[in-house]
């Protein structure tokens, strides 16, 4: 450590928020460059070659072949899928010194799909699975937590190239099965969520979840019945419709003063006769979607008035539209949008969209705005009195919601979303005419998955999961070091007596990181638990009488044991 490039900070830095940022700067691992952009320290670079390792190794274990694609690429094939314009801000776009565009890649689909193209050319040479572990550059919009979601990051993706379905589902499990191993070798706690709405049918993609309080990502799962889903790919269960030949006509009523829901909700209840919840409104949110290169659309989400919208739950929904909430000048360029006051019909009767809730089902009743100032409408019926032009998964989840499958009640947590393997069936190889010589003579169009693992992401992850207030607790299979080794006596005999001792510990084959600083034993100590090596040997004052101190990260306990036979005794103990 007297020569190691590592100097640990005393303070958190100040743009951190989460311990993981905080512990792996403060404990020398990283260093920022610009937002979003870090350089790894020989610490950090140690643990992230050992997450790559075991991806690596249960990658290969599943047949998958290890190649290298640029990160500096062509716009073309990104032009043929129309992702150099979906994409959006978030692409990297570049000009070489001719003028041409080139981009930084955010994910591979394109070239792995050309390169396969390429080199294949009957049934026979397939299947084939094909990753990379590669840097990879996003234009995040809120680049958060370090390494977490940086902008330039470390991902395995992996593509798989099949002749049929079934062959699919093959590398689909494949990828499962090596993921779960992935993970559960790192230590990482996590859950597996289903990632779309099954709309497509079965599993088409599901994400991997650590759970961590951090976490960006919102799941639910219910108890009953093993469902898990990310909320965004949570679906509605919609009731049935309602018969409403007998129900009322819809009455206009004056409402002033009632600027939110909960004032509506109690004038209602105090102007109707009957009970009013505020499920019983219909809430109109007006959005302003934008798909990049088209013009903005301006749309109207309904819920019921007890939600609110999730964004990110419209946002995906409406992918790769992006979304704004309407601005004064929107409203000022519609006269017809009442602000605090749209209703259905001023939407519809304008030509706009107008998507609700699952549960706005035909006859379904509802107080909401009347489209003029200081009005609401009570009695408008779905299927009667308006009807929309489809329905949207924009209202949020809740915990106790019942589970899509109705089989029980749903429960919430948090996230991080560590892996993604998604079935991605013939969009990319119809896009190229991926077409191999079937066996029957005839050109077959090949299908394909696509799958990722934040590599660079999973450091923080695992710091995140594992820490306490005093630093980082890395699990065995990361550790930067097996063994930390601290000098804490200035004898001389002592000291060679450490070197000795790491040298030993190194003919064991573990690495070793010797603090032969000149420090007091509290500073050294203070790094040690910061550092985060999951054994530390010490010695201390107790060499002399022929005995070093080990302690043990995880469990905070400390013994002694003799000097003999010490480095064979830890090698035990990091071998488990
Ligand atoms: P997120 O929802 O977190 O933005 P994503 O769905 O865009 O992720 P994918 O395109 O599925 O991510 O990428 C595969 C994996 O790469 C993710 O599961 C995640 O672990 C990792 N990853 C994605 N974006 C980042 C980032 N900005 N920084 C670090 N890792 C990332
Ligand atoms: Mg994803």
């Amino acid at each position: 450590m007297s020569t190691l490039f590592l100097r640990t900070l005393r303070d958190d830095p100040a743009d951190a928020e989460v311990p993981s940022h905080k512990l792996l700067v403060r404990a020398g691992y990283v260093r920022r460059a610009a937002p979003g952009v870090y350089s790894w320290l020989p610490l950090g670079l140690r643990v992230l070659r050992a997450v790559e390792q075991v991806v690596r190794e249960e990658m290969d274990a599943i047949g998958a072949q290890e190649i290298l694609l640029p990160a500096l690429l062509p716009r073309e094939p990104y032009e043929a899928t129309n992702r150099w314009t979906e994409y959006g801000d978030n692409l990297f776009r570049l000009k070489d010194r001719k003028g041409v565009d080139m981009l930084l890649g955010p994910t591979h689909e394109e070239l792995f799909s050309q390169l396969v193209k390429g080199e294949y050319s009957s049934y026979k040479d397939l299947p084939v699975i094909l990753y990379q572990i590669q840097t990879k550059y996003r234009d995040e919009e809120r680049p958060r937590a370090g390494i977490l979601r940086g902008r330039e990051f470390v991902m395995k993706d992996s593509y798989s190239f099949d002749l049929d379905d079934d062959g699919l589902k093959v590398a689909y499990n494949l990828h499962r099965e090596a993921y779960q191993k992935i993970f559960n070798r790192l230590g990482v706690k996590y859950v597996i969520v289903s990632a779309t709405s099954g709309a497509m049918g079965g599993s088409a993609s599901e994400e991997f979840l650590a759970e961590s309080e951090v976490g960006e990502d919102t799941f639910v799962r219910c108890v009953e019945s093993g469902y898990a889903a990310n909320v965004e790919a949570v679906v509605t269960p919609a009731p049935e419709p309602l018969p409403f030949d007998d129900a009322p006509a819809a009455q206009v009523h004056d409402t002033e003063n009632t600027p939110t829901i909960a004032t509506l909700v109690a004038w209602a209840n105090s102007a109707l006769d009957r009970e009013v919840t505020a499920a019983d409104t219909l809430k109109n949110v007006l959005v302003k979607l934008q798909v990049p290169g088209a013009e903005p659309e301006i749309v109207g989400i309904g819920v019921p008035g007890d939600r609110e919208v999730d964004m990110k739950r419209l946002e995906a929904a409406v992918e790769p539209a992006s979304v704004e909430l309407l601005t004064e000048e929107d409203f000022a360029a519609n006269p017809f949008l009442v602000k605090g006051y749209v209703g259905p019909n001023a939407l519809l009767g304008n030509g706009l969209r107008y998507l609700v809730d699952p549960r706005v089902v035909d006859g379904t009743r509802w107080i909401t705005g009347a489209d003029q100032p200081g009005k609401h409408v009570v009695d408008l019926v779905a299927g009667r009195d308006f009807v929309p032009t489809g329905t949207i998964e924009a209202a949020e989840v809740r915990e106790g919601d019942l589970s899509p499958d109705g089989k029980g009640v749903l429960t919430a947590a948090k996230g991080i979303e560590i892996g993604h393997i998604f079935q991605l069936g013939q969009k990319y190889t119809n896009a190229f005419e991926v077409d191999v010589l079937g066996e029957s003579g005839k050109p077959v169009r090949l299908t394909m998955g696509s799958y990722g693992v934040g590599v660079s992401r999973l450091v923080a992850v695992i710091a995140e999961q594992c820490h306490d207030d005093k630093g980082l607790r890395w699990p065995r299979e990361v550790t930067p070091f097996d063994v930390h080794v601290v000098i804490a006596n200035k004898d001389a005999a002592a000291i060679d007596g450490a070197e000795a001792l790491a040298a030993e510990l190194d003919a064991q084959a573990l690495s070793v990181v010797l603090d032969d600083r000149k420090a007091s034993p509290g500073v050294k100590f203070k790094d040690a638990e910061l550092l985060g090596v999951p054994t530390t040997m010490v010695v201390g004052r107790g060499f002399a009488g022929g005995v070093v101190e080990v302690r043990d990260r995880f469990t905070g306990e400390a013994r002694e044991i003799p000097v003999e036979g010490a480095a064979a005794a830890i090698a035990a103990i990091v071998r488990g």
